[in-house]
């Protein structure tokens, strides 16, 4: 078969590297190489920044103001709507994602952000101070400029939504450099956005790698206001010292290694078919997935005899077949770093009670139990359909056993009793804390992590004030 060429788009339209330089992106499923993509160097991560620069000093966008740009946005969710087909399976060839997850969140989820922030751009009054002097202060939210925004392989269309959609909202320029594992539906994306009557240069698109490649170029370009950054915690501290250097603001979406915590009063039918996806959604390859589970002593046996079961139900296979639940690891490189964690299990102490390696780059559904606090497999964030399961007696061993991370990203807690509820939920240090559910987001609340996840809160006016320069006005009157 034959390779589907993959473009930059920059200045409104799609571009070879100025070197003609590609490579390969590979499908996961057929483990295929399927697409030939521009291969992004320093030049062409210039010609992006400088497409932006022009279209942010120069063009109508950041003048036309939220109402108008509101209307493009919307009119391009209306875009991601109708091509759902092809975004959806844009992201399902390039990683693996099962189709019905793509299909049926993440480009809906992509539609979502972009509706959600030109309403809030909207919508969102600004601060006035009354003075007791007799001045009259106010806050404005300016456009801060030309945003660099560098995304990860694990939900490609929905986390570059979830940054591209506030910072052009507030009248910035974007230039983004999609994770070289999933290149296309950035294209998909960027080409609609000219359909939609984004003007030239407003959302350019890079691709290439990391290091010594688009990303790094991206980060160090002193035409860039801001940089969003979703990835690994260590590539996150690179990021930091770049953005460091050129003192320029950065939000750090990080790693995570979540807890999620079965108390023994918890409705367990809703326990595990909540803790179920909370691990295995997108084959474990979820910053925010439950990948360390703490079950109250009492029910620890009920709890994991029906979570194995449940595991075992799981459809796992071709991810463009609608049926299926757990498709293929994103690429050959993490395929091999998750099967090195699944062959350390034993040396820790632990047991695999179901699951292991499947078929090409998939790993089936995996229980792990016996696995102690300091095992590697509790403390490094796997990114695979694995979990451990671990018995607590109370409360507060519950707290310390979910607080003994790195990382801080998010925790999940399963009881019926709402004081416990709120005591735990005030306790667990994360960005996030689901009771009773899961990966429900309001998407105006501040979302984010704490220690190793990352620097700064997306989301709402949180994302207003990161892409957004606030200026007090302070008058006479
Ligand atoms: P990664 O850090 O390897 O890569 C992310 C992006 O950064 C890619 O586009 C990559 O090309 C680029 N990059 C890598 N090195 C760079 C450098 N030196 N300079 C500039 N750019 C560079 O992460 P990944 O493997 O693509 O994604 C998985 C990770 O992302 C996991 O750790 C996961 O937890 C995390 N993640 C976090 C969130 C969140 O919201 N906190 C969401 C999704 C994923």
């Amino acid at each position: 078969m034959g390779t589907v060429p993959i473009r930059h788009v920059i200045d409104g339209a799609e571009a070879d590297s100025l070197d003609a330089a590609v490579f390969g992106s590979v499908d996961p499923a057929t483990r295929e190489p399927y697409a030939e993509v521009a291969l992004g160097s320093a030049a062409d991560v210039d010609r992006a920044v400088t497409s932006a620069r022009r279209a942010f000093d120069e063009g109508p966008w950041p003048r036309m103001g939220t109402a108008e740009r509101g209307t493009i946005l919307q009119r391009l969710a209306d875009l991601v709507e109708s091509h759902a087909d092809e975004l959806a399976l844009a992201d399902t060839t390039d990683m693996g994602k099962p189709i019905d997850d793509a299909r049926g969140k993440d480009v809906p989820r992509c539609a979502q952000n972009l509706r959600f922030f030109a309403d809030h751009a909207r919508m969102t009054p600004a601060e006035q101070y009354p003075m007791d002097s007799g001045h009259h202060a106010y806050s404005r939210y300016e456009a801060a400029g030309v945003v660099a925004a560098i995304a990860p392989w694990n939900f490609p269309l929905m986390l570059e939504s979830w940054k591209i959609a506030p910072a052009l909202a507030w009248g910035n320029t974007v230039v983004l450099k999609p994770a070289e594992d999933t290149p296309a539906s950035a294209s998909i994306l960027a080409r609609l956005a000219t359909e939609a009557g984004m003007p030239p240069g407003v959302l350019n698109v890079v691709h290439g790698f990391g290091p010594d490649s688009a990303g790094e170029a991206l980060t160090a370009h002193p035409g860039v206001d801001r940089i969003t950054f979703t990835g690994e915690s260590a590539t996150g501290r690179v990021i930091s010292e770049a953005a460091a250097r050129r003192l320029v603001p950065v939000s750090l979406e990080l790693g995570g290694k979540g807890a999620n915590v079965v108390f023994a009063d918890a409705d367990l039918d809703d326990a595990v078919a909540w803790s179920i996806r909370a691990i295995y959604t997108n084959a474990g390859q979820v910053c925010l997935a439950g990948s360390r589970l703490y079950v109250q002593r009492p029910v620890v046996e009920e709890f994991t005899a029906r979570f194995v079961a449940a595991a075992e139900a799981l459809v796992v296979g071709d991810p463009k077949q609608p049926r299926t639940q757990v498709g293929p690891l994103a690429s050959e490189a993490h395929h091999a770093k998750v099967v090195r964690h699944l062959e350390g299990v034993e040396a820790q102490g632990g047991k695999i009670l179901t699951g292991g390696t499947g078929d090409g780059w998939t790993v089936r559904p995996t229980v792990v139990v016996g696995v102690g606090p300091d095992a590697p497999l509790q403390r490094q964030e796997v990114f695979g359909p694995l979990v451990t399961i671990t018995p607590f007696d109370d409360e507060a061993e519950a707290v310390r056993l979910a607080n003994d991370t790195p990382y801080g990203l998010n925790a999940m807690l399963f009881t019926e009793n709402l004081s416990r509820a709120h005591r735990v939920g005030a306790a667990l240090r994360a960005g996030t804390v689901w009771v009773n559910c899961f990966f429900v987001r309001d998407l105006r609340a501040p979302f984010g992590g704490v220690g190793d996840s990352g620097v700064g809160r997306e989301g709402g006016t949180f994302s207003r004030e990161f892409f957004t320069e606030p200026k007090a006005v302070v008058m006479a009157i």
